[in-house]
This record gives C-alpha cells, sequence and structure tokens, in this order.
C-alpha cells in the first residue's frame, strides 16, 4: 500500500478556519486518482501548474487538478506540501486536463495512466540547458585594447562577433578561418567572454501562402468547404473521401493552411507516420519548412524539444501518431486523422483507446475542427456521416486525370499456381509483360517471413510458440523461427523435435520471402525490392526504398501491408494480390470490411500517373462479396450490404461493445476470475447482452492464459457505468489481469 495516500477533501471553500490550504495533484501512476497535498505559505498554486511533490520518499513530477467534491478529504496530519511549483513551463491547459479525465472515463483507465501519455517527455519540464558561445567583451568594440597582442587571425574572430553577436566555439573558429586555439587565446586574453547563445528557432513556422500545387476544382471546393470548417474555430467533424490518388493530401494541407493562418496549431494524425517519407516531401512543397514529428522513433531529446515547442505555440504544425494526440497544445485549431478507417489507430496495451474516435474528443474540448479522411471510411465514420453527425466532402476523380485501375480476379481453382508454387500463370504472364514495357509491378502478400507453418512429413508434429497459441514463422533468411505474437525466436531446428528426423521438416505456405524466392526464379533478370517491416525498419529506409522506385532503380516490388499505405509510385501499373483471401479467415466482425479496406488501397497504388493501372487478386472464391466489391468497384454497395448485415444485432456501429480480457500465468486463476465474471454479469436489462466467458482465440499470449467477456449493448446505453458496476463485483487476485477494451477493434 502507498503511504500518503490521499482521499480529497471537499474543496477548500469548506475547509475549517485555519486548515492548510490543499490542493489535489494528479501523478503519472496508475492510482485510482489525485492525491492532496499541502500548498506551501506564499506559494499560490492554480489547476494545471506543474508541480514536484513525494510520494513514498520519491521526489515526481505531477499536475495540480480540479477539485472534485465527492472525494472525501485526507486527515490534515497526513499532508505533505507540494515540494516545488514549475515555473518555466506553460500550465496543462484546462482543455488537455479535461481531455485525460474524459479518455480514462471512457477507457476505464486510471486517470493517471492517461495523463502520463500527456507528460511523455518529463525532460521537457526541466528549463532547457542554455547553450555557452562567445561574444566580445566590450560590446560595441572590435577594437583591442592597446595592451593586447593582435594577430590578423585574432582579428578575424573579433570582427566575426562583430555586433554584438554570440557565436559558439566551432563555429566562430570555423566562420573566422582560425584554429580553436585562437579562440581560446583571446578568452584567455580577456578579449572575448563567455555567454549564452540565443535559442536557435528549432520549428521554422510552417507557410501558409508558400505556393504549393494549384488545385483541380473538384479539389478547390472541398478545400473551400474545409477552410471554411477551420475558420469557425468551432467543433465539426468533416469526413473527407476521395478516390485513391485524388488528390485529399493537398486538399486537407489547405486547411492546415487555414489553421496556421487563424493562429492556431494544427495536428494531423497519421497511422505509419515513421514510413510516411513521401508525404514529408508533399509537406515541404506545400509549406516550405518540414512539420515537427512524433512518434515512438523520435529521440529523446527531439522529443524533449518538441514536447516543448508544441507547449509553448513554438510548434505549429505536427505530424504524429496516435500519442501525439495528448501533446500540450495550447491552441490547437485542427486534428486530422489520415486514412481513418486503420486499425492502426487502436492502442492494444496499456489504456486501450481508438486515437480516431479521441481525436474527435479532443477537436470538441478545443473547439477545432476536426477532419477525418480516407478511400474507404470505416463504417463507424461513414455512419456518422450519413445521420448528418459529420459533414461529408467527396472527390470522384484521381488527380490529373489519371484512371482507376481495372481489377479482376484470378481463380485460382480454375489456373492453380504450379505445386509447391503460389504465382499463378496469368499472374505471372502479366508480371512479365508489365516489365517488359519497362514499368513496375508489385506482389502484395501481408504476410512477413518465409512461412507460416512449418510441419514435420514423417510425424505431423508442427512448430509452436512456448508462450503463445500461435504457429512459428519461419525467417529462413535469418535461419530462424519467430513468434510473431511475443517475438519469440529461436533457430530453425535441423531435425524435427519431436521425432528427431532429419530433413523432414516443411514449410506450408508463403510469406513476402518465398514469393521473393519464387519472383527470383520466374524473372532472373529483374530487379526486385522487399518492403516488409523487417526489411524497412524505419523512416530512413522508408525513404531510401520510396526514392529508389520513383527512380526506376526497381522493376518488382514485393510487399506486405507497409506497400498500401499512400504511397505514390508513378511508374508502377500492375498490382497483383498473392492471396487475397487471407484476411477473411478467422471470423472476425468486421473482416470483410477490412479485407476490402486494405486490398483496395493496394490496388490503389497502381496507374497513379499517366499509364493505365491493372490489378489482379488471386483468390479462391472470386464469388465472395469481397471480391465483388472489388472487382466491380462498388464500396459504397458493400458497405451498404455491411450496414445491412450488423444493424439487425446491434453489432457496431449499430450498438456498443466492450471486451474484458482475463489473463493469468496460472490457467485456473484465469477461468476462475473469468467465470465469477460471468456469474456477476449484468442480466435482465433490456438490451444488453453478455457473451462468454470464453478462452480467447489467442488462448494464451506471452506465456499468460487468456479468457474472453463480451459486453454488447443497444447504441443508446453506454457501456461504462455497466462495466464499473460489474468490474466492481469481482475483485481479483494480483496475479490476475483483467484488461476492459471498450469499443474492440480486435477479438483475439
Ligand atoms: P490520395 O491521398 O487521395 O490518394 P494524394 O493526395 O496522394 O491522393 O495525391 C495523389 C498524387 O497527385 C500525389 O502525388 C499528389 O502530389 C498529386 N496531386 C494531387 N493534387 C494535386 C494538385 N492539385 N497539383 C499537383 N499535384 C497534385
Ligand atoms: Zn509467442
Amino acid at each position: 500500500m502507498r503511504q500518503g495516500r490521499g482521499k480529497r477533501n471537499a474543496g477548500q471553500a469548506t475547509l475549517p478556519v485555519g486548515a492548510t490550504p490543499r490542493v489535489p495533484v494528479l501523478l503519472p501512476l496508475p492510482l485510482a486518482g489525485a492525491y492532496d497535498y499541502a500548498v506551501p505559505r506564499g506559494t499560490a498554486l492554480a489547476p494545471g501548474d506543474l508541480v514536484v511533490v513525494p510520494l513514498n520518499g520519491r521526489a515526481l513530477y505531477g499536475v495540480v487538478w480540479d477539485n472534485d467534491p465527492d472525494a472525501p478529504a485526507v486527515a490534515e496530519s497526513r499532508l505533505k506540501p507540494v515540494a516545488e511549483k514549475l515555473g518555466d513551463v506553460p500550465p496543462m491547459t484546462d482543455s488537455l486536463r479535461r481531455f485525460v479525465d474524459w479518455v480514462a472515463a471512457y477507457t476505464l483507465s486510471p486517470p493517471g495512466a492517461v495523463l502520463r501519455m500527456a507528460m511523455s517527455a518529463p525532460s521537457a519540464l526541466e528549463p532547457p540547458a542554455a547553450k555557452a558561445g562567445w561574444a566580445l567583451a566590450l560590446p560595441g568594440s572590435n577594437q583591442p585594447p592597446a595592451a593586447a597582442r593582435m594577430t590578423p587571425e585574432r582579428a578575424r574572430v573579433l570582427a566575426a562577433l562583430a555586433d554584438g553577436a554570440v557565436l559558439a566555439g566551432p563555429a566562430l573558429a570555423e566562420r573566422a578561418g582560425v584554429s580553436s586555439g585562437v579562440v581560446r587565446g583571446l578568452a584567455d586574453a580577456g578579449l572575448i567572454r563567455p555567454a549564452l547563445l540565443p535559442p536557435t528557432p528549432l520549428f521554422a513556422p510552417p507557410d501558409p501562402d508558400h505556393p504549393g500545387p494549384a488545385l483541380g476544382p473538384e479539389q478547390d471546393a472541398s478545400a473551400a468547404a474545409l477552410r471554411e470548417s477551420v475558420a469557425r474555430r468551432r467543433f465539426g467533424v468533416t469526413l473527407l473521401t476521395g478516390v485513391t490518388g485524388s488528390g485529399k493530401t493537398e486538399v486537407y494541407l489547405d486547411a492546415v493552411a487555414e489553421c496556421l493562418r487563424q493562429d492556431r496549431q494544427a495536428l494531423v494524425l497519421l497511422p505509419e507516420i515513421a514510413l510516411s517519407a513521401q508525404w514529408l516531401d508533399r509537406f515541404v512543397a506545400r509549406f516550405g519548412v518540414r512539420p515537427a514529428l512524433w512518434h515512438s522513433e523520435v529521440g529523446s531529446r527531439v522529443r524533449r524539444d518538441t514536447w516543448r515547442a508544441v507547449a509553448e505555440g513554438a510548434a505549429t504544425v505536427v505530424v504524429g501518431a496516435r500519442s501525439a494526440l495528448f501533446l500540450p497544445f495550447p491552441d490547437l485549431g485542427l486534428v486530422v486523422v489520415d486514412e481513418e478507417h486503420e486499425t492502426a489507430f487502436k492502442q492494444e496495451d496499456g489504456v486501450v483507446y481508438n486515437a480516431r474516435d479521441m481525436a474527435v474528443v479532443r477537436a470538441r474540448l478545443n473547439e477545432a475542427a476536426c477532419v477525418l479522411v480516407s478511400a474507404t471510411p470505416s463504417l463507424e465514420t461513414l455512419t456518422n456521416a450519413e445521420t448528418g453527425r459529420y459533414a461529408a466532402l467527396h472527390l470522384p476523380r484521381r488527380h490529373g486525370g489519371a484512371t482507376l485501375p481495372a481489377v479482376s480476379a484470378i481463380d485460382l481453382r480454375a489456373t492453380p499456381p504450379e505445386r509447391g508454387r503460389f504465382i499463378a500463370p496469368p499472374l505471372i504472364a502479366a508480371v512479365t509483360e508489365t516489365m517488359a514495357r519497362g514499368e513496375q509491378a508489385m506482389l502484395f502478400l501481408n504476410r512477413r517471413g518465409y512461412a507460416p507453418l512449418t510441419l514435420c512429413r514423417t510425424c505431423g508434429h508442427r512448430l509452436r510458440c512456448p508462450n503463445c497459441t500461435a504457429w512459428l514463422v519461419e525467417h529462413r533468411a535469418q535461419r530462424r523461427l519467430q513468434c510473431h505474437h511475443c517475438g519469440h525466436a529461436e533457430p530453425t531446428p535441423p531435425e524435427c523435435p519431436e521425432c528427431g528426423h532429419a530433413n523432414t521438416l516443411a514449410a506450408v505456405g508463403p510469406g513476402v520471402e518465398r514469393v521473393l524466392e519464387e519472383a527470383t526464379i520466374l524473372w532472373p533478370e529483374a530487379r526486385v525490392l522487399v518492403m516488409a517491416s523487417d526489411s524497412i525498419p524505419g523512416p530512413a529506409a522508408a525513404a531510401a526504398a520510396a526514392r529508389q522506385i520513383q527512380d526506376r532503380e526497381v522493376d518488382l516490388i514485393i510487399g506486405t501491408q507497409i506497400v498500401a499505405k499512400g504511397w505514390h509510385f508513378p511508374h508502377l501499373t500492375l498490382v497483383g494480390v498473392v492471396d487475397a483471401d487471407l484476411g477473411l479467415a478467422g471470423g472476425d466482425l468486421r473482416a470483410a470490411e477490412r479485407t476490402v479496406q486494405l486490398l483496395h488501397q493496394v490496388a490503389g497504388r497502381a496507374g497513379r500517373a499517366e499509364a493505365p493501372g491493372t490489378v489482379l487478386l488471386q483468390t479462391f472464391s472470386p464469388e465472395h462479396p469481397v471480391m465483388q466489391a472489388l472487382v466491380g468497384g462498388d464500396l459504397d454497395a458493400f458497405m451498404r450490404e455491411e450496414a445491412a448485415m450488423r444493424r439487425p444485432g446491434h453489432w457496431p456501429p449499430f450498438g456498443r461493445l466492450a471486451a474484458l480480457i482475463v489473463s493469468s500465468e496460472e490457467e485456473r486463476e484465469a477461468e476462475r476470475v473469468a467465470r465469477d465474471l460471468g456469474l456477476e454479469a449484468p442480466r435482465g436489462i433490456d438490451g444488453v447482452e453478455v457473451l462468454g466467458p470464453a478462452p480467447a482465440p489467442l488462448a494464451m499470449l506471452r506465456g499468460r492464459h487468456r479468457r474472453r467477456l463480451l459486453l454488447k449493448t443497444r447504441r443508446d446505453i453506454a457501456v461504462q457505468p455497466i462495466l464499473r458496476e460489474w468490474l466492481a463485483k469481482v475483485e481479483p487476485p494480483s496475479s490476475v489481469r483483467v484488461q476492459v477494451d471498450v469499443d474492440p477493434v480486435s477479438f483475439l
């Protein structure tokens, strides 16, 4: 138990005369709520102030929170004083504090766990270290006193510092063309003195009036509507749809420009920001400078500088991953969520939240415009647009007269690949012809590694992860087997670990490495590039790959879902989907919707310039509605069908879901808690239903046994109060974790 645990008082107004003034302080820790601390004499503290407080003998950063009149008071004798108020950093805004509370309440997370995301660069709270440089000892004069020994080199140094300049040692030596010894000599002689360098502006302001590409008439109409929504300076959500290549990015960048003219900050969320080299180039083309970046691969120093620049309003446009939603914008005027349908916006660990949905909330709390962008919007967002909660804009044509690719299916039952191969003859022919024309082709398979399953031909043993309910995936290039769930890896064994026979292990099914192997046999002359997260680990590799493709140093691209998003490769005219049925297995609520979205995005990479594009889907069921929708190009009809299937059973978005995932290293414990939750499940409420408990499809993950329960309610019934009441009835032992997932995206 934590000592000093403070129950809060009912507000200072009700304190007895003479009592110590106190404030609630929220700490970035998963505690139940804020703790009370005494306000030291002579210190004025207001909600939002950043403070240092003691907890269990440690000094921690925290934020003065808002008084909760319902919180019980802690005894005055147990109050500890606030140790320090940080004067150098702007207080946390009202709207961000409300956002933290809102996300915590919606996701049933401890508010401190959410606050932690809003304080993710603690070093930014310390004053920035001043950097030292040199200035003239006698300001306004570069004439040395007569006594000092003067050389031409020394004179050049003094001249470089004329007009009150302050320069860092190396820069000064370089500017004057002297060695660092000369600079030191002048310092020793007292002719120059140490001085603080002026802070370098890290984030040059993007210029909204920088000449960017001229918009076409349809683009211009949508851009005007978006600009207007930003200029209103009020909350509102707009869905921006349009075919792939229609210029949605250029259009919403115009909304960013309007936001800058309004003197407010803009945030753009991208699902794979670390890989978005081309996106950044386009931003620079539109605004003349790079935006501030925020994602997990940003180094700690840049993180600190960015957090602070955002808090001080100096960084005006931030492009980031979902965690950028928790940055301390003092005046956020626009939030754009690009590829809003992407499941990458859902955070599955810690605080489980969907950044797309929380972006709408943050925009509302900031009186900001929100723009959701996608060629294949989620059914959730489409439904909101249909009911009029969101405004909708649509770009019907590709920019520059490019046509949409022609999509057709290859029936693998009619024209199967050769035994042990995965590319069927019609696709082989199409790739060969495309490359013969000097154009580029892409083979898409959403699976990393060589083969998803390895089995022994003698005894039938299958190689599985020791920690998860999952097969090990062979990565042949590295001679290793990997679990794609927990990261477990082991060398590929020379013989079957079960029966001991040598040379009996067989690879079953393809991954991109295996497609590469096949491509190398089929097209030995082709220059092939594999794009998967193993081979493209970060921004630099992604930028290099994109450049190689643009410069036509590559004939054939083989990739996983990282090739699906956003890329614009003008010479790419053929996209072949190796296994279009892959995402349909598993029976997930949104499996069909997601497959259509992913394959449509991949297809959208083809034929984005003058030469028309072709897309070939290899499938065992060309008659499946997903294939029909892609071939016919009628996604609207497909989504209407989806809606018609989900509506009667109150499945999202026509009802609400929340999952409880019970997990423990002890299977019996997980089982027991899951059963208790099942017994205490809400019953007899109209429009409320509980499914489970049942073993999760991933019955074991990272060594923990997992059970799932699913709460399903009508759309007009909020799940949070039901969940709170339900969870309060079962107290799991510390060895069991019960994770709450409101609006689940994954059902594994
Ligand atoms: P979407 O996001 O809708 O798929 P993009 O915004 O990526 O489409 O645009 C496709 C390509 O067309 C990009 O290379 C983009 O730079 C270019 N483009 C779009 N609109 C214009 C325009 N008005 N002027 C010049 N280039 C444009
Ligand atoms: Zn595993």
